[in-house]
C-alpha cells in the first residue's frame, strides 16, 4: 500500500505542471491502492471528496506550492481516517484497571493479551491474565503457557464451564492481589454468532471492564469493516489492536476497523512472538504509508530488548549511532537481525547483501566495554585502534573491521535521520 501511494505522489511531483488532470490521476491511483488494500469503498470515496475540497487548484494563487498542498491534504486525510480524535482509556500504574479482549477465534486475542501484559509489565505494571474462554478446547493451556513464559500471573479453570463465573472470580482474585492491570481473554467463535455476542455481553456486564479491546486479524480484507462494526454494536469497544501485520495484511483493514468502531488503534501485532508488538501512532504510520519512513516502532523494540537509557535513545534520535549502541545490539545476540525488522526501507549501509555480522557478542573483548563505546567522534577512530586492540586482546585487523562496520552504520544512521527530519518539513507536514 505504502509503495503505491508513495509512487502516485512521486509521479505527481515529477509532472512539470500540476493541474486538474495530474491531481485526478494521482487521486485515482491512491484510490485504487486503498481499495486494493481493503479499505472500505465509502471511506475512500469520502477521502477523495475531502481532498478535492481542500485542494482547489483554481483558487490557489500562483506561488503556492501545489504539490505540498496536495501532499499535505492526502496526509491529513489519511490521518483523519485513523485518528478518532479521542484517545483510548489508558490504564494507570498502581490503580486497578480491567481490560477485556474481544474478537473472532483465531484473530490473535490470546497471543495479544500476553503481549499487552508483557508490554506493561516491562514498564513497571503488575498485570495478570484471566482466561474466560471455555469454548475452545486447550484455550486455558495456551494462555497458561504464554503467561508462564512471560512470568505473568494467570487464572483459569479446567472444570468450570461458565466463562462469566471464571471472569468474575479471576478479576476478584487479582484485585485482591493488587494487580493494576487485569486482562480478561474471552472466547471467539468462527462466526459472528449471537451466542458469542451474548456471552461477551455477560462477561462485560459481570466484570465491568474499563476498556474493551477489539482484536482483529489484519489480513481479513474487506470483511474488516462489518466485523468491527458487529463487535462494536454488542460491546463497548474502546480500542482496536490489529494483528498479523507482518504477513499479507495490506493495512487497509486497520483503517476500516478504526472507522467502524470509532475507536483508536493502539497497538499492532507483527508476529507470533512476545516482542513482535508495536505501539501504534497515527502520524508515523501514515508517513510510512506515504513512503516517508518511521523509526519510532523500531526504537520501541530496541528498548524492549535492551533497556536503553534515555540518553542513548536521545543519541539515536539525533543520528548518533554510538559504538555502545552497536555493541549492545550484538550483545542482544542479534535477536532483531542487524536492525532487521526496522521498518525503514533500511538496506544495510554497506554494499550488497548483509554479510553475517562478524563482530560477535563477545567482542570487543574480555575487558568490560569502556567509555570508548560512547565516543563516536570519527576523528578519534583511527587513533583508537591500537588502544582497543591492546585493551581487548584482539587482532588489529579485527578491530579495524569492527570499526569499519561501525562507521558504515553511523553514516547510514546519520543520513537516515537527516532524511527523516527533512522530508516532513519540505512537504510542509506537521508531525
Ligand atoms: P485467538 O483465537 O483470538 O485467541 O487467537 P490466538 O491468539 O490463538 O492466535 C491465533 C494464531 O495467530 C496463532 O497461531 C498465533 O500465533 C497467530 N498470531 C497472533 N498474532 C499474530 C501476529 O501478529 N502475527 C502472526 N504472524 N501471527 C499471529
Ligand atoms: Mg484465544
Amino acid at each position: 500500500l505504502g509503495g503505491r501511494i508513495a509512487r502516485a505522489i512521486q509521479q505527481m511531483s515529477n509532472a512539470t505542471i500540476v493541474d486538474e488532470s495530474v491531481l485526478n490521476e494521482c487521486l485515482r491511483e491512491i484510490t485504487r491502492a486503498l481499495l486494493q488494500a481493503d479499505v472500505r469503498f465509502e471511506l475512500v470515496s469520502d477521502m477523495q471528496t475531502n481532498i478535492k475540497n481542500v485542494v482547489n487548484l483554481d483558487r490557489l494563487a500562483a506561488g503556492h506550492n501545489k504539490r505540498n498542498i496536495i501532499q499535505q491534504a492526502i496526509f491529513n486525510e489519511l490521518c483523519k481516517m485513523l485518528d478518532t480524535g479521542k484517545p483510548s482509556f489508558m490504564p494507570k500504574k498502581g490503580k486497578t484497571s480491567v481490560v477485556m479482549f474481544v474478537g473472532l477465534q483465531g484473530s490473535g486475542k490470546t497471543t495479544t493479551c500476553t503481549k499487552y501484559a508483557h508490554y506493561y509489565q516491562k514498564r513497571g505494571w503488575k498485570p495478570a491474565l484471566v482466561c474466560a474462554d471455555t469454548f475452545r478446547a486447550g484455550a486455558f493451556d495456551q494462555l497458561k503457557q504464554n503467561a508462564a513464559k512471560a512470568k505473568i500471573p494467570f487464572y483459569g479453570s479446567y472444570v468450570e464451564s461458565d466463562p462469566v463465573q471464571i471472569a468474575v472470580e479471576g478479576v476478584a482474585r487479582f484485585k485482591e492481589e493488587n494487580c493494576d492491570l487485569i486482562i480478561v481473554d474471552t472466547s471467539g467463535r468462527h462466526k459472528q454468532e449471537a451466542a458469542l455476542f451474548e456471552e461477551m455481553r455477560q462477561v462485560s456486564e459481570a466484570t465491568n471492564p474499563d476498556l474493551a479491546i477489539f482484536v482483529m486479524d489484519g489480513s481479513i480484507g474487506q470483511a474488516a469493516y462489518d466485523q468491527a462494526q458487529a463487535f462494536k454494536q454488542s460491546v463497548a469497544v474502546g480500542a482496536v489492536i490489529v494483528t498479523k501485520m507482518d504477513g499479507h495484511a495490506k493495512g487497509g483493514g486497520a483503517l476500516s476497523a478504526v472507522a467502524a468502531t470509532k475507536s483508536p488503534l493502539i497497538f499492532i501485532g507483527t508476529g507470533e512472538h512476545m516482542h513482535e508488538f508495536e505501539v501504534f501512532n497515527v502520524k508515523p504510520f501514515v508517513k510510512r504509508l506515504l513512503g516517508m519512513g518511521d523509526l519510532s516502532g523500531f526504537i520501541d523494540r530496541i528498548q524492549d530488548d535492551i533497556p536503553m537509557d534515555q540518553q542513548a535513545e536521545q543519541k539515536l534520535l539525533e543520528g548518533n549511532f554510538t559504538l555502545r549502541i552497536m555493541y549492545e545490539q550484538y550483545q542482544s545476540k542479534l535477536k532483531m537481525g542487524p536492525l532487521g525488522q526496522c521498518r525503514v526501507d533500511a538496506k544495510r549501509p554497506g554494499k550488497g547483501k548483509p554479510s553475517k555480522c562478524r563482530v560477535d557478542a563477545k567482542r570487543p573483548g574480555k575487558g568490560k566495554p569502556s567509555k570508548e563505546l560512547d565516543d563516536n567522534d570519527p576523528k578519534h577512530m583511527d587513533s583508537r585502534v591500537m588502544r582497543i586492540a591492546r585493551g581487548s586482546g584482539r587482532q588489529v585487523a579485527e578491530v579495524i573491521e569492527m570499526l569499519d562496520e561501525y562507521k558504515r552504520w553511523a553514516n547510514f544512521w546519520r543520513s537516515k535521520m537527516k532524511e527523516l527530519l527533512k522530508i516532513p518539513k519540505k512537504g510542509g507536514m506537521s508531525s
